[in-house]
């Protein structure tokens, strides 16, 4: 399979037709139709086997989580997501790692009408770069420079749950079986809270996704902010799983671990 070949299977076939795509993959760029009235907000995401992922994860949760955290970050700014790149590396052509990664992909790009408008494939070590590209209404973006003394601080979902999947994936934690699937999904199949980001538009004063834990990230937003900000813990809201097991692992892993993508 060479490279055409390649694209012409797995990446020209996909669910999303946007009707802003004027050209998509197959020329020398993409031409695309921005609406009037909206800014672009433009991300970019690189994963790379054995740092982002483990070596032997599943292709379709690789697909996934190389698209989820990019449209984690669209989220965060309250945009609305239209367009992406893929930027391939990959050791081989190899038919069954495509068809689970484009599953993952395409799996996800699907649901929030997101269409794949151009590329790069190469070869070499593993290694997958997604840029997207989304609308905000303009001056409507959620910066991390609006929080004010006095706003209180919300998340989208329970923190946690993913770093605990990493622990029983190390064997630091074990859980019975339908929990343990249960952080592992959390873990490798994020769900971006790309409406959340959306209806937050106009109501939130700044806004963040946890990508490297609560602690760090919401450090982010008080840095730009040039503010502080308290938290109690026993406010923090955790899942049954995680709270069954708090006792035995701790604040630590809703604190300071990453990879919950809740805003
Ligand atoms: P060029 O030599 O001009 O860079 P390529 O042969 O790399 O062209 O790509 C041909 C077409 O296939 C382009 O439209 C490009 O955007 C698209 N493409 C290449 N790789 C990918 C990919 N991994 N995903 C989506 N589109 C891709
Ligand atoms: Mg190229």
């Amino acid at each position: 399979m060479n490279e055409f070949e390649l694209i012409r299977n797995y990446f020209a076939r996909q669910p999303v037709r946007r009707t802003d795509v004027v050209v998509a993959i197959g020329d020398d760029a993409a031409v695309l139709d921005p609406p009037g009235g909206c800014q672009l907000a433009v991300s970019t995401d690189m994963l790379v086997s054995g740092v982002h992922f483990p070596e032997d994860t599943a292709p379709v949760a690789v697909g996934h989580k190389a698209l989820a955290v990019n449209l984690s970050d669209l989220a965060a700014m309250g945009a609305s997501p239209a367009w992406f790149t893929l930027n391939l590396s990959l050791p081989a052509a190899d038919p069954d790692w495509l068809v689970g990664f484009c599953s993952g992909l395409f799996g996800l790009a699907g649901p929030f009408g997101l269409q794949l408008v151009g590329g790069d494939t190469t070869r070499g070590p593993l290694t997958i770069g997604i840029q997207i590209t989304g609308f905000v209404p303009r001056g409507q973006a959620l910066l991390r420079s609006g929080a004010q003394p006095g706003d209180d601080i919300y998340v989208t979902g329970w923190l946690g749950d993913a770093a605990l999947g990493l622990m029983c994936l190390h064997e630091k934690l074990h859980l019975p079986d339908a929990e343990r699937a249960r952080v592992i999904q959390r873990l490798e199949r994020p769900v971006p809270r790309v409406h959340e980001g959306e209806a937050l538009r106009g109501l939130a004063s700044a806004c963040i996704d946890i990508s490297d834990g609560l602690a760090a990230d919401l450090g982010h937003v008080l840095e730009a902010s040039g503010t502080g900000a308290s938290i109690e813990l026993v406010a923090l809201p955790l899942s049954p799983v995680y709270l069954a097991v708090r006792d035995q692992v701790g604040w630590d892993p809703a604190v300071a671990r990453g990879d919950d993508y809740e805003l």
